[in-house]
């Protein structure tokens, strides 16, 4: 079984600085922010990769989608705009292995992918 920094965030046993929690999912601050608001969404339940995502995850997926645009509405920044970013392995950059949709917003952000 995986057990990353972020299943450790889950049992509470490492501190975040949580925004959002409900039975499927947690959102905390991401430690390194890349923009004025940068937000994981992070399902409870260990799954390492897109890659790894199965069709009784699709309900998942999309809860974790909607958690965090309701998020931006709830903080005032959804009409200005934001991005949400799931990286994958490591061409996309991804550096902890349980899955997790990053929300950045409160400015305008640079475009690109890299
Ligand atoms: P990724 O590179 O897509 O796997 O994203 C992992 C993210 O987790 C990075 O943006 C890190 O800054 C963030 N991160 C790593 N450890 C922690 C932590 N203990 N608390 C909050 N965010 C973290």
């Amino acid at each position: 079984m995986s057990d990353t920094i972020f299943d450790k965030i889950i049992r509470g046993e490492i501190p975040a600085d949580f925004v959002y929690e409900d039975a499927d999912m947690v959102a905390f601050r991401d430690l390194h922010p890349q923009a004025p608001v940068h937000v994981l969404f992070v399902p409870r339940k260990p799954i390492a990769t897109l890659n790894d995502l199965s069709a009784e995850d699709t309900a998942l997926v999309g809860k974790l989608v909607l958690a965090a645009a309701a998020y931006a509405r709830r903080e005032g920044f959804a009409e200005a705009g934001y991005r949400t970013v799931f990286n994958c392995n490591h061409d996309g950059g991804q550096t902890v292995f349980h899955i997790h949709l990053h929300l950045l917003g409160g400015a305008p952000l640079r475009g690109g992918f890299a």
